[in-house]
């Protein structure tokens, strides 16, 4: 066995830290977890603790491929950098986009938003993170002038009361969950809610669940803010001298958020409602944990706001265990968010929406052509690629086909687009499928790059094997393209550690009083040697002169990043979601994860014993309605909505509300036949953040007789 190597868990925002030793001859590996890390100290969760049993050679993507055909890397480089650039020729800059991932390291996202925004010159750049928490990014901006997320793991253990709301971190999040239960299990006085319709296993150790009615989450919080106004319990000192729109919230909510309206409305007992809103009121020290039941809907970005207004009316944030504090799905949504990999995002923080940011940019890259506006988020860019507006597209480490909402439009979309080029470390996925050229990249544990958690801590992933086949890093492949379209000089770079120093010189670049300060600044990295960089320790940002070690917790100042310095409460309506249950399709579709799969299963999958958790695709249903409609625990159902079609096994169980189902997200077509829940989920998105509504889809369900059915 080699020597100890210590990197970063691949899968979700926790960001835990990993103790590798690997052989590399025989291409194995034994995974522990790293006991210094700051995200786990040591644990590991069932999918991380799996890991070794991932990194074979099965499935890989080996060398490219044109048309089907095994090419070399400069046949495929070469005619990847001519389309694009014929493309853009032809039809403009903005024919051509990138779809990229949560997955790719933050080196490889930087470049990739590099060259399509700054030397391509479009806005075309998204990223499957757009499915994830954009509505948390949103939200941030809105109430702090900066995507900042607050607060940090610890808090976790500092807090008396903490509330899941739409976050089954037991599952989704499970080393955090650890962290927490065993907070609860030290501190009996912490108290914990989960505010979720489901009741999912997060509620094991819960002191009280609220199973609202699906979307209601705004009238909840909003009546949570009139409780405490009501009650006198706002901290008048912080509104007064620390934040702007209070007058305006307080007026909106003090009109029909009663408590009793609240109770019915949500349909939650009154009793309840009304411990949650003393909890919360008695306990100074509190944090909100919000994720995807929050962020995915089409009024995610007020579900945020409304989370957010009662801590700024309390002055709850800023604080060692108290905040709002929003999970991240990916192992690497928040480095995305740091470098711009959302189409309606610059670089480092920086926006389209303001010229200095642009010409600031323009100057770093020193590029002529930097795009002037925001491209097309991920709904829309594939929408636009099914008008063949858009030309060209280059998806990055990830599967829209299975992932997106209505995906069955989105296959179309693909197959009938001029030119698919797909990177991937994976051969065969129903996106690689609809591939023009595929280029193969490199895995999880050969890899060397950096992440950033939940808790903004940037942390090393290092390769632990040499590369399978001709696999390269994403950010070489990107580079290489760029260099062949004529941006040689721009894109010259050798080593990871050199992008990462770039990206750490944009953070600081200009990053004061005079030109306005902005939250994201590492730019005490950016003179990193090669030697500091392999050995970087876990590092929370902002790393600049005030915080040259890192900081745990933004705020503690209660300096926020608006034009005032000061923090902005949005006012918020409950708006119900976009497409309501009707005769035709009575049920609402929820989706989500489950603890042992991964997105689309193509590397969890690879592990038996993850396998064994859940087998098949199901879809949950409460036992009246399985009565209703003739369903028995593991009969095969049909699941239809106005866009698509899913067949699953029938799960009977009181963890759902009447007229409520839900079905993972995660299988697709190369592990079961109609199996992909993203060909059923309504397309609409919020207005501000374009995330669209993955937990709300009307839907119809019968029973599947088929007269045979295989099972592998
Ligand atoms: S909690 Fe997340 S980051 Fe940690 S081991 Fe599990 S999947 Fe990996």
């Amino acid at each position: 066995m080699n020597d100890l190597i210590k990197t970063t868990c691949p899968y979700c925002g926790v960001g835990c830290g990993i103790s590798a030793r690997s052989n590399t001859e025989h291409r194995e590996l034994i995974v522990k977890g790293d006991e210094s890390h700051p995200a786990n100290y040591g644990r590991l969760c069932s999918k991380g603790s799996a890991l070794a049993d991932t990194v074979g050679l099965e499935g890989r993507l080996l060398t490219p491929y044109i048309a089907g055909r095994s090419c070399d890397w400069d046949e495929a480089l070469t005619l990847v950098a001519n389309r694009f650039s014929r493309t853009i020729s032809e039809y403009g800059p903005d024919a051509v986009a990138f779809y990229g991932s949560g997955q790719l390291l933050t080196e490889d996202y930087y470049v990739a938003n590099k060259l399509m925004k700054g030397f391509i010159g479009s806005g075309n750049m998204d990223t499957n993170s757009r499915l994830c928490m954009s509505s948390s990014v949103a939200g941030h901006k809105r109430a702090f002038g900066s995507d900042t997320v607050p607060g940090c793991y610890e808090d976790l253990e500092l807090a008396e009361l903490i509330i899941f709301t739409g976050a089954n971190s037991a599952w989704c999040h499970p080393v955090l969950y650890q962290r927490i239960k065993a907070a609860k299990l030290k501190n009996p006085n912490l108290k914990i809610v989960v505010i979720d319709p489901r009741r999912t296993a997060t509620c094991e150790i819960a002191d009280l669940h609220l199973p609202l009615a699906i979307g209601t989450d705004v009238l909840l919080w909003n009546g949570l803010l009139t409780h405490l106004i009501q009650h006198e319990l706002t901290d008048s000192g912080f509104i007064n001298q620390y934040t702007e729109g209070w007058l305006a919230a307080k007026s909106l909510v003090e009109s029909g958020y009663d408590i009793e309206n609240i109770a019915l409305q949500c349909r939650l007992p009154i009793e309840d409602v009304k411990t949650f809103f003393n909890w919360f009121a008695d306990t100074e020290k509190t944090v909100s944990l919000f994720s995807q039941g929050i962020n995915q809907s089409s009024s995610g970005t007020d579900k945020v706001n409304a989370i957010i207004n009662c801590h700024l009316a309390t002055g709850r944030i800023g604080k060692p265990g108290i905040g709002p504090f929003s999970l991240t799905g990916q192992p690497n949504a928040m480095g995305g968010r740091e470098v711009g990999g959302l189409a309606h995002q610059l670089a480092a923080h920086m926006d389209f929406s303001n010229p200095n940011d642009l010409d600031r940019v323009a100057r770093f890259w020193e590029s002529e052509r930097i795009a002037q506006k925001p491209g097309f988020p991920a709904v829309e860019l594939f929408d636009a690629i099914h008008e063949g507006k858009i030309k060209a597209v280059w998806i990055m480490g990830t599967n829209p086909i299975v992932s997106m909402p209505n995906a069955d439009k989105v296959k179309a979309a693909l197959q009938r687009c001029d030119f698919v080029v797909v990177s991937d470390c994976i051969a065969k996925t129903d996106t690689t499928a609809v591939a023009h050229v595929l280029l193969p990249a490199q895995g999880w544990s050969e890899k060397d790059g950096t992440v950033t958690n939940s808790e903004r801590c940037i942390s090393r992933q290092r390769a632990l094997f040499p590369p399978a086949g001709e696999a390269m890093p994403d950010w070489w492949i990107i580079s290489q393209v760029a260099q062949r379209m004529g941006f040689k000089q721009a894109f010259d770079y050798r080593k990871a550690a050199d992008i990462f120093r770039e990206h750490a010189a944009l953070s600081g670049f200009e990053n004061d009083k005079k030109h306005g300060l902005r939250d994201f600044d590492i730019s005490g990295l950016a003179m990193l040697t090669d030697n500091g960089y392999e050995n970087l320790k876990p590092t929370q940002w902002p790393v600049n002169a005030n915080y040259p070690n890192g900081c745990e917790r933004l705020f503690a100042d209660k300096q926020f990043f608006s034009k005032s310095g000061k923090a902005q409460v949005i006012p918020v309506s409950f708006r119900p979601p976009s497409n309501t249950p009707n005769d035709r399709y009575p049920f609402i579709l929820n989706t989500g994860r489950i603890r042992d799969q991964w997105h689309t299963m193509t590397r969890t999958a690879l592990s038996a014993k993850l396998n064994q958790h859940t087998p098949e695709p199901f879809v949950e249903i409460h036992p009246e309605d399985a009565k209703h409609f003739d369903l028995q625990e593991n009969d095969l159902a049909e699941i239809e909505s106005r866009w698509g079609k899913q067949l699953a096994r029938v799960v009977v169980t009181n963890e759902q509300q009447v007229g409520h189902l839900f079905i993972p997200m995660h299988w697709s077509d190369q592990f079961a036949n109609l199996s992909r829940v993203g060909s059923l989920v309504n397309p609409v998105t919020d207005p501000q953040s374009k995330q669209p509504e993955l937990k709300h889809t009307p839907v119809r369900i019968k029973a599947f007789k088929p007269e045979w059915y295989g099972f592998i």
